[in-house]
């Protein structure tokens, strides 16, 4: 029953005939034929011409415990069995839900309290921007509306998430971003630091975030939003510098901090979540992928006490609601996802043992590749920085081309990689093996080298 049932190029021409894909050029696609994928184990796929390929990024980030986990899908099985859907509106509640929560709560310090769950990590910032403003408002301030996000930043890409987001391609259709949000530099050292230091650079791109805020009034601005690390933007690591200053001047002026955790939670720095790595304490975290390593969709957005002590003791009605908040069976999915991660000790593995493993093999065999400029990257996430000219931080015209053809050949290698702006990226499941990190690096190596 894993076998696909109709052929490769039938489903290719039905694909094409009715998919607008996620950011590629649909025609060009249709030309090529879009890969078909019909089969996952562990950390590898299968598509439909019976290639194997390791996968690299985990799915889009999310499948940190790897595919097929049977804890997974049995608690999937037995909730559809017991209780297959019931919501969280008007009066009533369910054990797979309070369940999840207990369990998520446990994994943060005291200083959280309460989530409002998601079907997505796009929807979870879509909350964030109504929640914050609700807040604000029932603390007496309801100037306090504006958002400041960061160029090249990624939220997702509903109308409000979009526009927090800082993809210009993406401002550029649909006439965003929406009014009352505000972008400030990417921290992005290897492209933008010119000749100061990473720590320079990283106070002064900080530092922007105050030139804002005082250009708009403290009394305007509700939340700085950010990624711990950007991940679509390139997996850009903020210079050590960055997250104390950041932290600093979102408390000077009472700015709420708000840390998009969509790919960074979960283990995948070997911390339960990214802002535990870079040692800041934001007011929200908006989280989904990892939450239920992509079996099924689920986001949420959780709440510093404070925002939460707030919002229910004075805030009356929130006046907000999703059909799918807290589905019963993405909540038991979530629940089982946790006890995997837990039980096996994986994030601790990311932290101890395969991240710097991972990490230190990375520097050990690009570090004088001639076409890798930069690498970064903790526990489980990297980026090779694909550069024209090492020395003087040269980076192609075309680097677009450049990251493209390189993923190509890790394709033809049997690899999953993602490229983005000349950035070469990988985020395998937190699952891995040594051996298995072994061959990543190996046919990473491989379609690198092709690429040169
Ligand atoms: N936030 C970040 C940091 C992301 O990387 C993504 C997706 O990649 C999102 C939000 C949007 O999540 P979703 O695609 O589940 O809507």
């Amino acid at each position: 029953n894993t076998q696909p049932v109709r052929s490769t190029a039938e489903y290719q021409a039905m694909d094409a005939a009715h998919h607008i894909h996620a950011f590629l050029d649909q025609k060009a696609l249709n030309e090529e034929g879009a890969r078909v994928i019909t089969r996952g184990q562990g950390l590898y796929l299968w598509d439909s011409e019976g290639k194997k390929y390791l996968d690299g990024m985990s799915g889009l980030w999310c499948t940190n415990v790897g595919y097929g986990r049977p804890e997974l899908i049995e608690a999937a099985t037995r909730q559809l069995q017991q209780l297959s859907y019931y919501n969280m509106f008007f009066h009533t509640t369910h054990p797979a839900v309070v369940e999840l929560s207990e369990r998520l709560f446990s994994l943060l310090p005291g200083s959280y309290s309460h989530v409002i769950y998601t079907n997505s990590g796009s929807e979870a910032n879509e909350v964030l921007i109504r929640t914050v403003r609700r807040f604000w408002d029932v603390m007496g301030q309801p100037d306090k509306k504006i958002f400041i996000g960061r160029h090249n930043g990624y939220h997702g890409s509903t109308v409000g998430s979009a526009s927090l987001g800082g993809m210009a391609f993406m401002h550029e259709m649909g006439n965003l971003p929406i009014p009352g949000v505000e972008h400030i530099a990417e921290p992005y050292w290897y492209a933008h630091g010119g000749k100061l230091s990473p720590a320079e650079f990283g106070l002064k791109c900080a530092q922007e975030l105050e030139a804002k805020i005082l250009q708009l009034g403290a009394d305007k601005v509700a939340a700085f939003v950010a990624e711990p690390f950007q991940g679509a933007g390139g997996m850009i690591f903020p210079p050590e510098s960055y997250w104390p200053e950041i932290q600093r001047i979102c408390k000077k002026y009472d700015v709420l901090l708000c840390a998009d955790e969509v790919i960074g939670g979960f283990g995948r720095t070997g911390e339960w979540f990214a802002h535990q790595h870079f040692d800041f304490q934001p007011d929200t975290l908006s989280i989904a992928k990892g939450l239920t390593s992509g079996y099924i969709p689920m986001g949420g957005l959780v709440l510093s006490r404070r925002m939460a002590e707030a919002l229910v003791a004075k805030g009356g009605v929130f006046a907000h609601g999703l059909t799918y908040s807290g589905h019963p069976v993405a909540a038991a999915v979530a629940l089982a996802n946790l006890d995997v991660l837990q039980g096996e000790g994986m994030v601790e593995a990311v932290k101890q043992d395969t991240g710097p493993y991972l990490q230190a093999c990375l520097r050990q065999i690009f570090a004088e590749h001639p076409l890798v400029g930069d690498i970064q990257g903790t526990g489980m996430v990297a980026a090779l920085q694909l550069c024209e000219d090492k020395a003087s931080r040269q980076l192609f015209a075309n680097e677009d081309d450049i990251g493209w053809r390189c993923r190509t050949h890790g394709f033809d290698e049997g690899l999953i990689i993602r490229s983005t702006h000349g950035r070469m990226i990988m985020a395998p499941a937190l699952a891995i093996t040594r051996s298995e990190i072994d061959e990543l690096l190996d046919k990473t190596r491989r379609a690198v080298d092709r690429t040169a």
